[in-house]
C-alpha cells in the first residue's frame, strides 16, 4: 500500500500541523518502508472536535442504518483482505499466511458480527413503568497496540459505531499503515464524515493528549499494565468511563487424564504463533509431576517445528526485553531445553522459539508478561497445587484446560480466576466476551457484552 502522509480528520485525509513524522520499519529486514505523521496535540484536538461535531447525527441514526454502514465496512475490510494481510506482514512481521488466516480473517468476522448485533440489539427495554433507553457513551478514544493490529481496533471501532459513538484512533506507532487501511475501508463504507478520525502518533504525546482531552467521554485502551495503570489514573480524576485491556500470563493446566501430545501441541503452537505476541497466550504449561518429562520431549520436539516458521519481534525494543527474559530464566535456574538468547539470525528482530522447563511458581519468568516466543513449563503435585499455581500472577486474561473428558475440565476451569478459558482446546469465538480479571484488565470486548461498554442507560418513568 501507499502510505498517507496526512490524518484522517472529519472524512477527508488532511495535513498534520506537525511536520514530525513516524518512520514505519519491516522487522524481518529492519527497512524502512514508509513515514506517517506523528500528531501533536493541536491535531488530536482537530480530531476530537470532529468526532463530537459528528456526535448528534450518528447518535440519532437508526439502528437499522448504523448496521448498514458496518456491514459495507465489513464488505471494504472483505475486498481489502489481501493488502491487508500483506501490510500488517510488511510491518508487524508475522508470516503472510499468519497474516491471512488471523489478522484479516478475524477482523471481518467482528466487523460482520456487530452488523449483525446493531441490526437486533434492543436499544430500549421496558423494566416496571419504566422505559430504559440504552444510549451512545459519546465520543470513544480508542488507543490500540501493534500486535493484532486491526483486530484491536475493530474490536474497539465496530462495537462503538453499532452504538451511534463516534470515535478517536490513535494506533500504535509500530503498525500505523494498518490503521489508514482500515480508515479507507471506513471511508468507503459511508461512514459520515467525522464519525471516525485517525490520529497516527506517538504515545506518550498524541495517545496522552487524546486520553486527557475533556472533549472524549470513553477511553479503550489496549496495551502495557504501565500505561494503562496511567490512562485509568487520569480518567478516573476526569470521572470519564474507561476500558482497559492489558496484560495476561495465562496458564494451560494439562489434566492427568488429559491427551498429553495433543495438549502439549497445541499449547505450544498457541505460545509461538504471532512470535508470542498474543496478550491471551498460554505461557504457562502446567504439567502433573507423573508425566512432567514426557510433556517437556514433547514440548522440545514441538518448539523445534517452529524454528525456521517464527515471525520476527515487532521491534529492537521487544527484542532486547525479551532477550532480557531468557537470559532471567537461565540466572534463576530454570532449564533451557530449545531456544535460547541468541539471535538466530543477522537481519531482523528474530528470537528463536524457547522453552524452560523445571519453572518454578516464583521465578519472574512465570510471573511476568514477556510477549515473545518463550513457554515455561511448571510441575504440580496434585488439582489445588496446579490451580493454586493458575491462579498465582496478578493476570487473569485467558487460559486452557484439557482433560480426558470436557466435564472434568469444565469443572476445573470454573476455579480459575480468569476471563476466558478453552476447554480441551475450543474453538475461537468472536461473539464470547474477552477480557480481563485481576489487572488484566477493566471491560469486555467482543459480542454482545463488548457492545454495551459503549452504552449508557437512560431511565424514564411513566
Ligand atoms: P504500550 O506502550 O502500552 O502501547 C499501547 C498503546 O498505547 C500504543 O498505541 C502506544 O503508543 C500508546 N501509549 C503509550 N504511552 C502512552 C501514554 N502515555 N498515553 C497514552 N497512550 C500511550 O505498549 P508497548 O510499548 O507497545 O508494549 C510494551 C509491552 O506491553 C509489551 O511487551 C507487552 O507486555 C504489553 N502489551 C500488551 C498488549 C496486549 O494486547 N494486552 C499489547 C501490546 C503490548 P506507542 O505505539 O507510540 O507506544
Ligand atoms: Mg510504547
Amino acid at each position: 500500500m501507499k502510505a498517507h502522509d496526512g490524518l484522517y480528520i472529519d472524512g477527508a485525509w488532511r495535513p498534520a500541523a506537525t511536520t514530525e513524522v513516524i518512520e514505519v520499519v519491516n522487522p524481518a529486514d529492519e527497512q524502512v518502508i514508509a513515514h506517517v505523521p506523528a500528531a501533536g496535540a493541536p491535531d488530536v484536538d482537530a480530531a476530537v472536535r470532529a468526532a463530537r461535531a459528528a456526535l448528534p447525527a450518528w447518535a440519532a441514526t437508526p439502528p437499522a442504518e448504523r448496521a448498514a454502514r458496518l456491514a459495507a465496512l465489513r464488505d471494504a475490510l472483505v475486498a481489502r483482505k489481501d493488502e491487508i494481510a500483506e501490510t500488517v506482514t510488511a510491518e508487524l512481521g508475522s508470516p503472510l499466511q499468519f497474516s491471512q488466516a488471523v489478522h484479516a480473517a478475524v477482523p471481518i468476522a467482528v466487523a460482520g458480527s456487530y452488523a449483525e448485533l446493531a441490526a437486533t440489539h434492543s436499544f430500549e427495554e421496558k423494566v416496571g413503568n419504566s422505559t430504559v433507553l440504552h444510549e451512545p457513551v459519546g465520543v470513544v478514544a480508542a488507543i490500540t497496540p501493534w500486535n493484532y493490529p486491526l483486530h484491536q481496533i475493530v474490536a474497539k471501532a465496530a462495537p462503538a459505531l453499532a452504538a451511534g459513538c463516534t470515535i478517536v484512533l490513535k494506533p500504535a506507532e509500530d503498525t500505523p499503515l494498518t490503521a489508514q487501511l482500515f480508515a479507507e475501508a471506513v471511508h468507503e463504507a459511508g461512514v459520515p464524515a467525522g464519525v471516525f478520525n485517525l490520529v497516527t502518533g506517538l504515545g506518550p504525546v498524541a495517545g496522552q493528549a487524546l486520553a486527557e482531552h475533556p472533549g472524549v467521554d470513553l477511553v479503550s485502551f489496549t496495551g502495557s499494565t504501565a500505561v494503562g495503570r496511567q490512562i485509568g489514573a487520569a480518567a478516573g480524576a476526569a470521572v470519564k468511563r474507561v476500558a482497559l485491556e492489558l496484560g495476561g500470563k495465562s496458564a494451560n493446566v494439562i489434566l492427568p487424564s488429559a491427551d498429553l501430545a495433543r495438549a502439549v501441541h497445541v499449547g505450544v503452537a498457541n505460545v509461538m504463533s504471532n512470535s508470542g505476541q498474543t496478550c491471551s497466550a498460554w505461557t504457562r504449561m502446567l504439567v502433573h509431576r507423573d508425566r512432567y518429562d514426557e510433556a517437556v520431549g514433547l514440548a522440545r520436539t514441538a518448539a523445534a517445528k517452529y524454528a525456521d516458521r517464527i515471525g520476527p519481534l515487532v521491534n529492537a525494543g521487544q527484542r532486547t526485553r525479551v532477550r532480557g527474559y531468557i537470559e532471567k530464566g537461565i540466572a534463576e535456574g530454570a532449564r533451557l531445553v530449545a531456544g535460547g538468547p541468541e539471535s538466530p539470525c543477522e537481519k531482523g528482530y528474530f528470537v528463536s522459539p524457547t522453552v524452560f522447563a523445571d519453572v518454578t511458581p516464583a521465578m519472574t519468568i512465570a510471573q511476568e508478561e514477556i510477549f515473545g516466543p518463550v513457554l515455561s513449563i511448571l510441575r504440580y503435585d496434585d488439582e489445588d497445587d496446579a490451580l493454586r499455581i493458575a491462579n498465582g500472577t496478578v493476570y487473569g486474561l485467558a487460559g486452557a484446560v484439557w482433560a480426558g473428558d470436557a466435564a472434568e475440565a469444565e469443572a476445573f476451569a470454573r476455579r480459575m480466576d480468569t476471563g476466558q478459558v478453552d476447554i480441551n482446546g475450543g474453538r475461537f469465538n468472536p461473539l464470547a466476551p474477552f477480557g480481563g480479571y485481576k489487572q488484566s484488565g477493566v471491560g469486555r470486548e467482543l459480542g454482545a457484552h463488548g457492545l454495551t461498554e459503549y452504552l449508557q442507560t437512560k431511565s424514564l418513568q411513566f
